[in-house]
């Protein structure tokens, strides 16, 4: 998982939504109000806010929690079914792929004492911060608070078929690290080559691989973990603004 951004939406938008917001909250029963609301929510509205969601996930499109598979739904952080009044902000959704959505996390959404989440919502909190990848086995090991009940209830670590998550982060390491050398190697031959390049790394499966491969880049112990020639083409090219949106 890796720290997103939320654009603003435009202006029509966020009207229908504070609409939508005002008729569930003068319900008389706002669960109901609001599932029947979403279940016929105008259809171009929210293929904007898809779309929207998109543009702001990693890769092309992917699910903001796993980063593997295409993220397909409007997902709300806050369950609509428990927090009927959240069913219509901007600020509670989130774009995630049907596995993680409809059978990890549900209306799954642990509390703490203060009734402040104790899952990561990653357009809020920074991700780097609870969670920390363990290189030689792409597992994610809890450093912050959040960090538990997150890889519990989202599966990050989950390495059963088909979705081997601690697998897909090791290959991602090796395969980001070989795109870079091969970009360090094409750049001055073949410039387009090297873009495409570029693209290829910036859009590959599991994101924060490339978020911490960048920061590792900066530590004391990076030639070590990544290599020392991997470490001085990530300084050389800049590869920390690799990404078109950052
Ligand atoms: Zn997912």
């Amino acid at each position: 998982m890796r720290r997103l951004t939320k654009p603003e939406l435009c202006n029509a938008i966020v009207q229908k939504l504070q609409s939508l917001t005002d008729a569930v909250r003068v319900a008389s029963d706002p669960v109901k109000e609001a599932q029947k609301r979403w279940k016929a929510k105008h259809k171009a509205s929210f293929d904007a806010i898809r779309s929207a969601l998109e543009v702001m996930a990693s890769g092309r499109g992917r699910c903001m929690y796993c980063e593997d598979s295409l993220g397909t739904d409007i997902e709300h952080f806050w369950p609509k079914a428990i927090y009927p009044e959240r069913a219509f902000l901007w600020s509670n959704y989130l774009l995630a792929c049907s596995h993680c959505n409809s059978n990890l996390k549900r209306t799954l959404f642990p509390l703490d004492t203060a009734g402040a989440p104790l899952l990561i919502d990653p357009t809020v909190d920074d991700p780097a911060q609870q969670l920390l990848l363990v290189p030689t086995t792409g597992e994610y090991r809890a450093i912050g608070p959040k960090g538990p009940a997150s890889i519990a209830v989202f599966g990050l670590n989950d390495d059963s078929r088909p979705r081997k998550m601690p697998q897909g982060r090791r290959a991602a390491i090796i395969s980001l690290t070989a795109l870079f050398k091969d970009y360090a190697q094409t750049i001055a031959t073949d410039p387009v080559r090297a873009e495409e390049i570029k693209v290829a790394a910036t859009e590959f499966p599991f994101s924060a691989v490339f978020d911490w491969i960048v920061a590792t880049a900066k530590t004391k112990n990076a030639a070590h973990v990544l290599g020392a020639d991997v470490v001085a083409i990530i300084v050389r090219y800049k590869v920390e603004y690799w990404r078109r949106q950052d």
